[in-house]
């Protein structure tokens, strides 16, 4: 049974880490309603201590708060993926790692993404409490702060001691002019808790009377008059109804926003046929060419010595050199990710401009069908000779005087047999529905968000990324929110 719904100006899908900013930024304006429509839990979930807690992800089997994916790496080798079912996302359950875009990023983003149009929007969504300058923000949003150097956990002591001795630069704020080296990690915590979007931009634009929030609520379809958005249909426990809006902002994450593209006859025609889906549009970047960052583990065996941390969060510092990022987690899986199961602490090593593509499918017409998705990682030669040269750099650091003295690794060899044997995402999937100037027919959405071909249809998440950007894709995520909320409130007027 489908229940007609009187309708709001804009209805925002997914309250996740863009949708809490597209929902709040557009309902400043009190002369616009807004309906934030988000599948998983609401507004208690925001304040449950296992979201709020930043030591762990609470993403591991029979998670509230995740959704799970059944996932090709490459071919031979499956694993799982999740994302996050709550209201804030996955930036509800993430590790809190909150660092920008480089300026080479951007560089490979159109005209209007400019390193020099993106810096003041990174500036005002942060409030960074160690530093202040060209760079920084003082009065966003989030808040960003380093762990100390007296707090540091000893393994992340001992890491940053190890890239030091290695000769690697010092790097103190991976906010800041970009190079890369080794240093502590932008971290968005206020106190003791995660501070996700949901708790930044959300919770204190809730009371306004021109936004409401539905949760447990699926959007199942978009809606259209010819080529022209009308609305969407939604599902609340097992009752459909329609909700009639004049624009529709995607804001799903970059799996769901294509799929429910192609549920609602937006995608590569072909496959919409095959699945006898009827085509509203044939856009063949839909669920096309997503970029993700491999990571490989390097296990290791704690020496007696080296102190048990449960109070740090998951990575207080990193190194990036070339395109490698090497995270020495500070707990083992089991204590990051609750009931994961896996004993063994490992350094991560992080692919961070692959060159591997992957895509998105879906197995039927059916919704409850999770999609087919297709990573492609390691498929070239430079993408596994760049994760050997980081399994070598990982294991030198390692053997190092700083880090031997506490760890002992659990492998010594560096092949692609045992890099394909540790390999995993490192869930930062991006660019599944691409934006693209003009002369790029392959885009979906163009320099605004808008999707091309027909109207009153926006993306705002890391899906239209053009590709993963070379460090995690969180900051980012919130960045592209805001100014996609931006041209909207602009285009307006
Ligand atoms: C476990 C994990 C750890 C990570 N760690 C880090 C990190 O430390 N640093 C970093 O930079 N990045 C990290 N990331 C990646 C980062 O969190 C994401 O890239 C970012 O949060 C994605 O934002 P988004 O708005 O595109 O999607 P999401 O935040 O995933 O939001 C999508 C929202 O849409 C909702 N939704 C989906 N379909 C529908 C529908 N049909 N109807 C209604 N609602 C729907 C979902 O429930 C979800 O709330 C991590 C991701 C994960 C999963």
């Amino acid at each position: 049974m489908v229940e007609p719904n009187r309708g709001a100006d804009v209805v925002v899908v997914g309250g996740g880490s863009s949708g809490c900013v597209v929902a709040a930024r557009l309902s400043e304006d009190p002369e616009r309603s807004v309906l934030l429509v988000e599948s998983g839990p609401g507004y208690r979930a925001v304040h449950d201590r296992r979201v709020r807690d930043y030591r762990a992800l609470p993403v591991g089997p029979g998670s509230d708060y995740a959704q799970v994916y059944g996932v090709e790496l490459t071919p031979g080798v499956a694993s799982t993926m999740v994302r996050g079912r709550v209201l804030g996302g996955s930036g509800a359950v993430n590790g809190v790692y909150f660092v920008r875009g480089t300026r080479a990023d951007f560089d490979r983003w159109p005209q209007a993404w400019s390193y020099e149009n993106v810096l003041p929007a990174f500036r005002a969504l942060e409030r960074d409490i160690d530093f202040g300058g060209p760079w920084h923000g003082s009065s966003g949003p989030i808040p960003v702060r380093r762990q100390r150097s007296d707090r540091l956990s000893e393994i992340s002591e001992a890491f940053l001691d190890a890239a030091l001795e290695r000769g690697y630069p010092e790097e103190p704020d991976k906010n800041g002019a970009g190079g890369g080296g080794v240093g502590p990690v932008p971290l968005n915590i206020d106190g003791d808790v995660r501070l996700d979007t949901a708790m930044a931009y959300l919770l204190p634009a809730w009371n306004r009377p021109n936004l409401t929030v539905e949760s447990d609520t699926d959007v199942v379809r978009i809606l259209f008059s010819g080529s022209r958005v009308v609305g969407v249909e939604v599902e609340t426990a097992g009752v459909r109804r329609i909700v009639h809006a004049g624009r529709v902002v995607l804001a799903a994450g970059p799996v769901e926003t294509p799929v429910l593209l192609m549920h609602s006859g937006i995608g590569v025609a072909d496959h919409l046929m095959d699945n006898g889906i009827s085509v509203i549009l044939d856009s063949p970047g839909v669920g096309s060419n997503f970029s993700d960052h491999p990571q490989v583990t390097l296990p290791y065996r704690p020496r007696e010595s080296l102190r048990r941390d449960t109070t740090s969060p998951p990575i207080e510092t990193v190194l990036n050199t070339a395109d490698i990022e090497i995270r020495p987690y500070t707990a083992p899986p089991a204590v990051l990710v609750p009931r994961s199961g896996q004993q063994d602490q490992v350094l991560g090593i992080g692919l961070m401009v692959p060159e591997g593509r992957g895509d998105i499918r879906l197995r039927s017409a059916d919704r409850g069908d999770r999609p087919r998705i297709e990573y492609r990682y390691a498929q070239s030669e430079s993408d596994r000779r760049a994760m050997r040269q980081g399994q070598a750099i990982g294991l030198d650091l390692l053997h190092s005087p700083a880090l031997s003295r506490l760890v002992v690794p659990l492998y010594e060899e560096v092949s692609d047999r045992c890099m394909l044997a540790h390999l995993e995402t490192s869930y930062h999937l991006c660019g599944s529905c691409r934006m693209g100037g003009s002369d790029d027919a392959s885009a979906v959405v163009d320099e605004r968000g808008e999707v091309r071909g027909v109207e009153g249809l926006t993306i705002a998440d890391t899906s239209v990324f053009p590709s993963v950007p070379s460090r995690g894709p969180h900051a980012t995520a919130v960045m592209v929110a805001e100014r996609i909320s931006t041209f909207l409130t602009q285009s307006r007027r």
